[in-house]
Formats: C-alpha cells, structure tokens, sequence
C-alpha cells in the first residue's frame, strides 16, 4: 500500500535496511547491464550452511546486533540475481567440501574427498592457475586452515583432500595472497618432511604476517603487499563465539571480515583484476555440533564479510559478487513447538546468553566429564542454560559413550544429544550432525550477475568464472556411469571435518 506521500511502506523498509551500502548497489546496477564481463570476481562460501540457517542468522542478528542481516536485505533488491545452487558430488547427492568446491574449482564433479581429480587419477587444472595465466591474481581468505578443502578446490589438486601438507606447497605458484589459519602445515618442526615452507614462502616474494596487529599493520595507508601469507593458528580459526569472548584471541586472530579487507586491499592493484575466495568456514564444523549459538555468531561474521566486499564494489563497480553454501549440514530450524508458535524470540533471547561453543565446553570438562553435576556446572556456565533432569542424564550417558539415547542414529552421539537437549530451551531442532543434500542459496550482484540465476549445476560457476577471465578452458570430465569402474576413496581417508 502507497501512503499519501507516494512512498511506500515497503520500499522505506527496504531502503533502511540497505541504508550503509544503498550507494554500492546503485553503482553496482548501473555496471551490471547483461552480458558485462566483470573485471574482479570474489566469490563468498558460508560452509555447510542450510538454506534454513539465513532465516535463523536474521532473527539471531536482530537479537544480537540490533539489526538483520545484510545477506537476506539484498534478497529484497530486484538488481540482485537469485538462484539455487545443485551441490551434488560424482558419487552422491550429499557432497563433501572438497568435491564441493572442486566443482567450483574445476568444473568437474569428483567423488567426495578427492580434490580436482577425476577417479582415474586425471589431475584437473584449478581456476586458480587459469586466473593467473590470464594474468589476475588470486587471493584466497578463510576461517579455517588455509589448506582446507573448500580454499583448496580452487588452486590444488590431490588425490585425498587430508594431504593438507602437500596442498601448502601448492598454493606458491598460483596465489597471491592466502589468509586463515594452519601453520601447522607450513612450519618445518611440524611437517613431516620438516621442510619449512614459511622460509620458501618468503624467498618467493611474499610477506609473511603471524596475527591480528601485523596484518593490520602490513595493510596501512592503503599499501598491503602484493604477495601476502597470513597464518594466525596452529589449526582453524577460533569460533567468532570463542572469539568474541576471549580477549587474547580477539587480540590475535583477526575477523574473516578484516582479512578480507586487507585482501581486497592487496588485490585491488592488480591491473587485470582478481580472483578472490572468502569462506566463512567454521559455519560448517558448529553444524557438525549441532551448536546453533556458534553456528549463528560465525553466520554474522560471514555477513560482517560481506558488507566488506559491498564497500569495495562501490568503489570498484567491475566486480561481480557470488555469495553461497557448498552444502548444507544439519539443517537447524525453530520448530514452532511452543505455544501457538509464540515462543521463537524467548528462544534467541536464551541463545544470545551462550559464552562459548560446545566444542570448548566439552574441552573444558577435563576428568569428570560424564559427570552430571559437572556437565550442569559446565552447560550453566557456558549457555546460561538449566538443563533438565532427564536432558542431563542424556547428555552424561552420551557423553559417557552410552548408545540408543535417540533414535536419530546420526544424532546419537554426545553434541547430537547436547544439540537436543539444548535444543528444548532455544527452540532449535536438527536433523543431523552432517551433511544435506540441499540445494543451496546462491546471490550474485555486479557485472555478470545474470549467469547465475535461478537453478544452477555447481560446474557452471567455473565455466562462468573462467568465461569472465577470456578463457575458454574446460577440464576434461567423467559420467556418473564410468566412474562406477572405479573406487570410491576409503571413508577414512575423509578426515572428521568434513
Ligand atoms: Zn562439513
């Protein structure tokens, strides 16, 4: 309905919601026009987030921050594309994040735990070196080790995925900047070759930063190096959660919002522009946990990253934008279980108490840890939660290794029953600790846009990528049918994070 001023209700909403970036979305319109080749691409993945998790992010954020969240705003834009993205792997309807992000990366579906190889040991040429050899640069910025295997999928290759190791000496010949953590893949005392590629990194050219400050410091006055390895951890990043609640590791791990500046802000001298990967990855490993109070805090600090990418595409209108999930994972939604679905906000109110994930809580319960009044002590603390008798002694079977607490078997386990009991006071349920095989949200803006609209198959993102850059390559690739000749690799040589 119009009021009398002509204004409507509706479009004043959503110009309030848009109100810090409204400027970059008019500049990012007028160079959007169809068939526009964007110069720069930053393409943005929410690990192992389902599509159910941007409405529970927004409420969370309201909750929380007082306002909701940037990603969903942008749904309301009719100069934003929207799609839904096929994630499917070469062996099943559920990928991992390496076949994920290799189908990002090389535009061939591969059998889950591989990484750009097709099952006959045909190695596959990552985007990452095509960016390069069409002269941009490449960055890659994450939340979890940097040779995971979502930033993997776009510049290595390798039989396993866990061969985190030999992925670390891939990434020197084809990126520029490389921001996350995992040292420990890098660090001659660690390696098992002992070889130290942080020193090889350097007589390469590239500066080195080990924490918050000295990424910071490297990118003032507006000159971060042209070649940039920040590693801020032995393994992944902190939760934004932990994070937010530990003043030595606010001091020094940066937010994936901040690497991501000082990124753009090395890759922006590129003059054939840039391929950049941000990957709010720990979205993923809180779903693993059915912890909704990290998950949701990762999911804003995802969206802290993207209104960073918004500001530099105001200023730099031949950027295209893609943000999206690799998979989804647990699929959390409020079940309207309270009175006449009246309770959702209570519900965020007692989510918003919790002072650090699961994964710390279930660390810090040390010797009694299947003790119920250390497991009540623990909860308290941590998530300013009550458990109820029967939630406690749920929780201290399973975490006592007990079996058949529910009859979910892929929630039978001590963060599934955790995740149910915790659950009855957020309103928060889960179908898993693992992975869905939705299709997943997909949001483009910028020059480009139109080629990711409505269903997409996830090997259109290279071919569309590359397409971009003034290539014409593709990888060469395999049927689901051939593939059947060959083995799928041993489920344990899929590390747990998956
Ligand atoms: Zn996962």
């Amino acid at each position: 309905m119009r009021s009398s001023t002509g204004f409507g209700r509706r479009s004043f909403l959503r110009t309030a919601a848009l109100a810090p970036v409204a400027g970059s979305l008019e500049v990012l319109h007028a160079a959007a026009k169809p068939g526009a080749q964007p110069k720069n691409i930053v393409f943005m993945v929410a690990d192992g987030m389902s599509p159910s998790v941007l409405p529970l992010a927004d409420y969370f954020s309201r909750q929380v921050r007082g306002k909701g969240l940037l990603w969903r705003a942008l749904m309301e834009r009719d100069d934003v594309t929207h799609g839904l993205m096929d994630m499917a792997s070469l062996d099943s309807a559920t990928t991992d994040s390496s076949a994920a992000s290799s189908s990002w990366g090389s535009g061939v579906r591969i059998f889950n735990g591989a990484l750009n190889v097709l099952p006959d040991g045909t190695m596959l040429t990552p985007v990452a070196t095509i960016a390069r050899e069409q002269g941009r640069r490449v960055g890659l910025v994450t939340t979890t080790t940097v040779t995971h295997a979502t930033p993997a999928g776009f510049a290595a290759a390798d039989r396993s995925r866990g061969n985190e190791e030999s992925i670390a000496e891939q990434y020197i010949k084809n990126v520029d900047v490389i921001l996350g953590g995992g040292v420990r893949y890098f660090d001659g005392s660690s390696r098992k070759d002992k070889r130290d590629l942080i020193a090889q990194y350097k007589q390469a050219g590239f500066t080195y930063v080990a924490n918050r400050a000295e990424l910071l410091q490297c990118s003032q006055n507006g000159k971060a190096p042209a070649k940039l390895l920040g590693l801020f951890t032995r393994g992944m990043l902190p939760y934004t959660l932990d994070r937010r609640n530990n003043a030595s590791l606010r001091e020094s791990v940066p937010a994936l919002a901040e690497m991501t500046s000082v990124a753009l802000e090395s890759l922006r001298h590129s003059p054939k522009g840039f391929l950049l990967q941000v990957e709010g990855g720990r979205v993923d490993h809180a779903a693993h946990n059915n912890d909704a109070a990290a998950q949701l805090w990762d999911q804003i600090a995802f969206d802290e990253a993207i209104e960073t990418v918004l500001k530099f595409a105001e200023k730099n209108p031949e950027t295209l934008i893609v943000i999206t999930a690799d998979h989804g994972n647990g699929n959390p939604a409020i079940g309207g279980n309270w009175a006449r679905f009246r309770g959702e906000s209570n519900g965020f109110r007692v989510l918003a108490r919790a002072q650090c994930s699961f994964e710390e809580l279930l660390a810090k319960l040390g010797r009694d840890k299947a003790a119920p009044a250390a497991i009540q002590e623990a909860v308290r603390e941590a998530l300013g939660i009550e458990l109820t008798k029967d939630e406690l002694d749920a929780v201290s079977a399973s975490v006592g290794g007990k079996k058949g607490l529910s009859l979910n078997s892929r929630l039978d386990k001590p963060v599934g029953i955790l995740g149910e009991a915790v659950g009855n006071h957020t309103g928060i349920g889960w179908v898993s600790t693992d992975h869905t095989s939705d299709y997943t949200l997909l949001t483009a803006l910028g020059p480009g846009r139109e080629r990711f609209a409505g269903y997409v198959r996830n090997t259109k993102c290279f071919e569309n990528m590359v397409d971009f850059m003034g290539s014409r390559f593709r990888n060469p690739t395999m049927t689901r049918e051939a593939a059947r000749a060959f083995p799928r690799p041993a489920a344990e040589a899929v590390p747990h994070w998956v």
